[in-house]
């Protein structure tokens, strides 16, 4: 068996405190494409016009409609082994445990993992929120669709040719040439609307758009959960790069303290490959298949 392998299993059997933190390589073996990188979404579209409070504001009828295809591919996706593995961490008593995700697919969610150590820093396509100023409501984990009557069918891919949106024709793989078209006009009153507010105002994606600042109130209880008690032992670095703020302090801060890092990704550099950087160990690879087998010691099998 690999050096690094043998070395990280030692470890981790005997760490108390752990964090997850999760980016877009996690969710590609589940059929999802990641945002950046040769496949990303956003190589199709143009955020500005999909992505932003202004979108939002200027055509929330485009805007549902490009959340309810997103939400719609995330829901054909299946939770994969390396979500169901984190899962399993999440649910131990005798271990001090978050997953940080960047991702807004519900995956994580969706394999049973603890709501309250699981931390969706870029929000969720589930989640619904409430646009007005004066009101907070929030719905977590609303796996519905179509969320309205009006946006039935506006979730399948558009086919150009036929002018309209292909049916479901069963295929499973839910990455093909994602080219989003709006399917119809829709007046506000088609769009879900806050059950709180009587003014009927508009509820939208739960998702932090360009421009939008991250959740403040989720970074404060990850500063607390990394900053108080005891130092963590370990950060598990899977399918990102981490060098994007606020994931990158994150693993800096841990390392400073004497905690170790494990990456699992396709790319990594080949100094952390070779053993040559301290206290970092690095599994090249599909991290739904290496998670498993290198957290086996301590969760068993799945
Ligand atoms: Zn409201």
């Amino acid at each position: 068996m690999n050096k690094q392998l043998v070395e990280f299993q030692d470890y981790v059997v005997k760490a108390k405190k752990i964090v997850a933190l999760v980016g877009a390589g996690l969710s590609v073996s589940s059929g999802l494409p990641t945002f950046r990188g040769s496949q990303g979404l956003w190589k199709n579209f143009n955020m500005i016009d999909l992505a932003t409070p202004d979108a939002f504001y200027i055509d929330p009828g485009l805007v549902w409609q490009f959340y309810s295809w997103r939400r719609y591919g995330a829901l054909k996706a299946k939770p994969n082994k390396g979500h169901y593995a984190l899962s399993k961490l999440s649910q131990y008593q005798d271990i001090e445990y978050i997953t940080i995700t960047q991702n807004v697919d519900g995956l994580s969610s969706r394999s049973n993992h603890k709501k309250d150590n699981l931390y969706e820093i870029h929000g969720s396509l589930f989640e619904l929120k409430c646009t007005s100023f004066m009101c907070n409501y929030v719905e977590r984990d609303n796996f519905h669709n179509p969320l309205t009557e009006a946006l039935r069918d506006t979730e399948y891919e558009f086919d150009k040719q036929n002018r309209k949106r292909s049916l479901d024709t069963g295929d499973e793989d839910v990455t093909v040439s994602p080219q989003f078209t709006p399917v119809k006009q829709l007046a506000e009153s088609d769009l879900p609307q806050c059950p709180v507010c009587k003014d009927g105002s508009l509820l939208r994606p739960g998702v932090v758009w360009f421009g939008e600042s991250l959740p403040l109130q989720l970074l404060t209880r990850i500063d607390n959960f990394i900053e108080s008690g005891n130092s963590v032992d370990l950060i598990l670095v899977i399918g990102t790069s981490g060098t994007v703020y606020p994931a990158n302090s994150y693993v800096d801060r841990i390392k400073l303290k004497g905690g170790k890092v494990a990456i699992f990704n396709t790319d990594i550099e080949p100094e952390i490959l070779q053993g040559k950087v301290e206290n970092t160990w690095g599994f090249k690879g599909d991290a739904a298949e290496l998670l498993p087998l290198a957290l086996k010691p301590l969760i068993g099998d799945l």
